[in-house]
């Protein structure tokens, strides 16, 4: 039988793509009554990074509570001085006066050890301390470093990660390794003994903190470069080596579309394969951008992968030739906006709005199709169509908006929907677990 004779159908149920189960242990992030896991069965944590300077108490809250309404279920702040080790607990007191139940995690380099031992205070309102092995000393220093902030950690009862970046290797191990190459009657590319340093530098130094009395599944591990075949390559082999939880990110991603892409691209891949248990998106930030938007960003991945539900999703065509009007642009972009802004009030209010779906729609081509699809769509009129939108809800069609005022009577019927589908008079909750 030639090709051309054989069936097009196959014989055989095509398999759904869904990302692979992790293996990872569990951490908790604690403050007061309050818990945060990371790993084991929790879904994948969205976390961030704030860029105020530590020692503004006002200000760094104020960003900790942007990016934890926005999203990021972690908060990490730089911890570099004793003033701003000292600033770290009324951070959380006014985080907690706020009401914002976020975890901060300290984030150290050369002198952890000093703060965390000098200031107390500082190490109990931490819930999670990120310790870079590169950073906190050399020779005999770095293991007695190195060994006062896992001292910090047991005494707290505080989860670390052990955080590695190829920017601050540990530049001893490095040598070592490179020395231990050049006796190979094959050595290793200059690039994999890179990726070796990385790892070997990491999982030694959990095992020290374990051999130190600190649990295994309280070590979260991340060995972050800034190349997106590189990161895959080292955190496939950081997780088929070990059963730490693990936090991924692509390091220094870049700015706007390239750090956005980039990101992406390496988190997907992974996240995809069942390696990783957290997720930073580092965005340089453009100026006059929100910090909160790698939380966006980093949601949007977890969200586009099916491991989490955070908004609604507006499903929008890109437009063509058929339609010249921008106005299913501006609704599709002003309902997008909309959902956003309102969820940290209507998560608590609308139990499982989270799950719905809009489209928004430029022309009868896909328009009522795709609206179907949805839980509520309107497929606006194209070029030389008649000046009508029809609206779907749950699936069949509604009614047809006509004149000057679609976009507000659109953005009308979606509250009177979500209020019915969510609300408190709504017949049985709609929210499912993750
Ligand atoms: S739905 Fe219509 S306007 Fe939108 S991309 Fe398709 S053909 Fe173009």
């Amino acid at each position: 039988m030639s090709d051309s004779d054989r069936p097009v159908w196959g014989q055989q149920p095509i398999p759904t793509a869904q990302p692979k189960p992790r293996r990872s242990r569990q951490a908790v992030t604690s403050w007061g009554s309050h818990h945060v896991t990371v790993g084991g069965d929790a879904p994948v944590r969205v976390q961030s990074m704030t860029n105020t300077d530590t020692v503004d108490v006002i200000g760094t809250a104020i960003q900790v509570k942007e990016l934890a309404l926005a999203g990021s279920e972690m908060v990490r702040i730089t911890v570099n001085t004793p003033e701003a080790a000292a600033a770290v607990p009324h951070i959380r007191e006014q985080l907690d006066r706020m009401g914002i139940s976020v975890p901060l995690i300290g984030d150290f380099h050369y002198n952890g050890h000093r703060l965390l031992t000098e200031y107390p205070a500082c190490a109990e309102a931490l819930s999670k301390y990120r310790i870079n092995p590169g950073n906190v000393g050399k020779g005999d220093k770095h293991d007695r470093q190195f060994g006062q902030m896992i001292d910090a950690a047991i005494r707290w009862n505080k989860p670390v990660r052990i955080g590695v970046n190829w920017g601050s290797l540990d530049q001893e191990l490095l040598a070592s390794l490179m020395d231990e190459n050049s006796q190979r009657a094959q050595p290793w590319d200059a690039r994999q003994v890179m990726y070796e340093a990385l790892i070997s530098s990491a999982i030694t130094s959990a095992r020290r903190a374990e051999e130190m009395g600190l649990p295994g599944h309280q070590i979260i591990l991340s060995c972050k470069v800034s190349g997106v075949q590189d990161l895959i390559a080292v955190y496939r082999e950081l997780g088929r080596r070990t059963d730490y939880a693990l936090h991924l990110g692509l390091t220094e991603a870049g700015m706007g579309t390239k750090g956005t892409v980039a990101s992406a691209t390496a988190l997907s891949i992974l996240l995809q394969e069942g390696i990783g248990d957290t997720i930073r998106v580092s965005l340089t930030p453009q100026p006059g951008e929100a910090r909160t938007q790698e939380v966006v960003i980093a949601s949007e991945i977890l969200q586009a992968l099916g491991l989490r539900v955070f908004v609604p999703s507006v499903t929008a065509c890109p437009g063509c030739g058929r339609t010249t009007s921008t106005t299913f642009q501006e609704l599709a972009k002003q309902i997008d906006d909309f959902l956003r802004a309102q969820m940290p009030v209507w998560r608590s209010r609308y139990p499982g709005v989270e799950k719905l779906k809009v489209a928004v729609m430029g022309c009868i081509v896909n328009g009522p199709g795709e609206s179907k699809h949805a839980d509520i769509g309107i497929s606006l009129p194209g070029t030389g169509e008649a000046p009508a939108a029809p609206v779907f809800i749950d699936g069949e069609k509604a009614l047809t908006l006509r004149g000057d005022n679609i976009a507000a009577e659109f953005h009308q019927i979606v509250e009177n929907y979500i209020e019915k589908r969510f609300g408190a008079t709504a017949s049985a909750p709609q929210s499912e677990p993750i």
